[in-house]
């Protein structure tokens, strides 16, 4: 195998070893930074041939005598999918995971050891072993390669905990390192080069275009009219005959759902099984072997069918259900035409699919930061399916953060904006349908919350907003709020989905085990005494300021988070609440670690503010504390 000087080299390889002809987009400037000993953070679509950019590298480095390229990658099969190509091409690999027997690890680990191996695929929570770590000491390592690097963001749908230990490799290995994903927004390929520790990493965006994706949205209520919808898309596919080319995936958001749609397709004489992962390790076997030899053209699965999954006639990918984010959707829905011939995906939408999704989110308390960002990227998936633009051009916008993508000409828009409009305004529920409050009114609901005595159901609150004179809300100073009517122009259903999002964010807490109750976080359930005026009228039971008994660092804190909310047009609890203003007072942290350990800030909070938070603790802590 040759060593690489030059991409013309990098070309013969490619020829040689990999039987292709040309790079494809991206895959040169990403080679030519791993050759030239450079980090890189490599953005390419699924199927676009991530893997080549870091296994052609790893076999010029080698032939360099500069080691083993040593992979971290989040799933088995994967693993074992690259090895298994990788030794058909003559090239030494081999991977390391818990699925081995005794015998495999061990010619694995020899061979590593002795410097014979190309590439070495490890999952992320091997690499943080310190048994891996001291063997890694004793290796030479030339490149560090992070497959499905996405899953070190914390609030992604692919999160695994031990990505955020990668970064700690770099100690042990003096290597560069490439970072590959398929499905980052700029904000998360932002959060991975800064979690992962890159080093002005050359940053490789690909063309997520797919020119042969035809992408659509249908606007439907109720399972029997998905069903039916199902049913046209396969049997307009030729999917309804156990014989032909072709095959299709249908995403479902829950393992039940994946049952009884696949139930229901059987009944309806189309060859469908179904996946997710509560079935048995036999079942999925025998789902996916199904699936693989054609006896089952249709697989109705969960997200756990998912990464990895190469099939080139994937014809038809249908989203039954809405996901929960527009990267899961794209990364899903490009599993379609990976030969490159036509392949459509279509996204079943209702309102009754993002309360199911926010309901979900509410009942799975999280960070802030998490929940805000769920909650936003909820509504880029909203976006998506009610915006009348070019399907590929949003996502493409979605992705890359630039407008300036040429509309595709194949999704239902480009074909027909108008009958995509019509069928949308047709869909619409006859009752009042549940809207996003602009954030005026959400920003009314917890200054609503705020100004009561004690919490209340989130019915209620929403029925007084709307000025309801329902008995219920004579209780807990609901008729006297100043809020009293004030979001009567919105429906309940409407009202209530904004406080589940408020809850989701937390920006709105739940009380009370058995009538779960709103309240606002950290606040004392109790108001202070004289909070009340004499007629009953709640008044806001907010404390202002902080009395000179506070800490000059409380103080001064305090007046900082004022200055800051003027300055952002924010509320000055969103800067930082007062809990935390009393917890730096009293920890006076002196860095960015300590300030990770204060409750209620979280990593973005202390991104954009911390290094000013240590600056006033630095100029008002220490011997000037006076509040205990
Ligand atoms: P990804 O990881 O981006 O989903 P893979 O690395 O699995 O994609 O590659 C997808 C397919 O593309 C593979 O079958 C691979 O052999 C093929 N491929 C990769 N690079 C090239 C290339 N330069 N020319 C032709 N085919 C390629």
């Amino acid at each position: 195998m040759p060593a690489i000087a030059s991409l013309e080299d990098a070309r013969l390889v490619l020829g040689e070893v990999f039987g292709h002809a040309e790079f494809r987009a991206g895959q040169g400037e990403a080679v030519q930074a791993a050759v030239a000993g450079e980090d890189a953070l490599v953005l390419l679509p699924t199927g676009s041939g991530k893997s080549l950019c870091f296994q052609l590298p790893a076999i010029s480095a080698f032939s360099a005598g500069r080691g083993t390229t040593l992979v971290i990658s989040p799933l088995i099969a994967l693993m074992q999918d690259q090895v298994d190509a990788l030794r058909g091409l003559g090239v030494p690999a081999a991977a390391l995971h818990s699925h081995q027997g005794d015998a495999e690890q061990q010619q694995a680990v020899t061979e590593f050891l002795r410097g014979e191996l190309v590439l070495l695929y490890v999952s992320p929570e091997r690499a943080a072993k310190p048994s891996f770590r001291r063997m890694l000491a004793r290796v030479r390592i030339a490149l560090l390669a992070i497959d499905e690097a996405h899953c070190v963001s914390q609030w992604g749908h692919d999160f695994r905990p031990d990505y955020l230990r990668i970064h700690e490799l770099r100690e042990v290995v003096a290597a560069p390192a490439v970072a590959l994903t398929a499905t980052a927004t700029p904000l998360v390929m932002d959060e991975i080069a800064s979690r992962l520790e890159l080093r002005d990493p050359n940053v490789v965006r690909g063309d997520f275009q797919r020119p042969n994706l035809a992408f659509s949205v249908q606007h439907l209520r109720g399972q029997d009219a998905r069903l039916e919808a199902l049913r046209a898309a396969l049997a307009a596919d030729g999917l309804r005959s156990r014989s032909g080319a072709g095959r299709a995936i249908v995403y479902c958001s829950t393992r039940k759902a994946t049952e009884s749609v696949a139930r229901a397709l059987r009944a309806g004489g189309f060859p469908a099984t179904h996946y997710h992962a509560g079935r048995t390790k036999l079942a999925r076997e025998r789902a996916h072997q199904a699936f693989a030899a054609g006896r089952s053209r249709v697989l109705v699965a969960t997200n756990a069918f998912g990464m990895g999954v190469d099939f080139a006639d994937v014809r038809l990918i249908v989203h039954f259900q809405t996901p929960g984010s527009l990267e899961a959707y794209y990364q899903e829905a490009g599993r379609a035409g990976r030969d490159g011939a036509p392949a459509r995906c279509i996204l079943f939408f209702g309102p009754g699919d993002l309360a199911t999704q926010r309901r979900l989110a509410a009942a799975n308390p999280t960070s802030r930061l998490i929940a805000q960002r769920r909650s936003a990227a909820l509504e880029a998936v909203a976006c998506y399916a009610r915006e009348i633009r070019c399907r590929q051009q949003l996502i493409c916008a979605h992705f890359t953060g630039s407008d300036e993508h040429a509309a595709c000409r194949c999704c239902d828009v480009c074909l027909d904006a108008d009958a995509v409009a019509g069928a949308q305004a047709e869909e619409a529920p006859s009752r009042p349908p549940v809207t996003e409050l602009p954030s005026e009114a959400t920003q009314l609901i917890v200054e609503a919350v705020d100004r009561l005595r004690r919490p209340v159901g989130k019915t209620n609150l929403a029925r007084a907003l709307r000025g309801s004179r329902a008995k219920s809300l004579s209780r807990g100073g609901l008729l006297t709020l100043p809020e009293y009517g004030k979001l009567a122009e919105y429906s309940e259903a409407s009202i209530v989905a904004a406080v589940d999002a408020l809850l989701a964010a937390g920006r709105l807490q739940k009380t009370g085990r058995k009538y779960p109750t709103l309240w606002i976080p950290g606040k004392p359930v109790r108001a202070a005494p004289g909070a009340r005026t004499r007629t009953g009228t709640a008044q806001t039971p907010r404390r202002r300021g902080f009395s000179t008994r506070a800490g000059p660092v409380a103080r001064a804190l305090d007046n900082y988070r004022k200055r800051t909310a003027r300055r952002l047009k924010w509320k000055a609890y969103m800067v930082f609440q007062r809990r935390v203003i009393l917890a730096i007072d009293r920890e006076q942290p002196t860095s960015r670690a300590a300030l990770a350990s204060i409750p209620g800030l979280g990593p973005a909070k202390i991104e954009r503010f911390g290094d000013d938070i240590l600056a006033l603790v630095r100029e008002h802590g220490g011997s000037q504390r006076d509040f205990e």
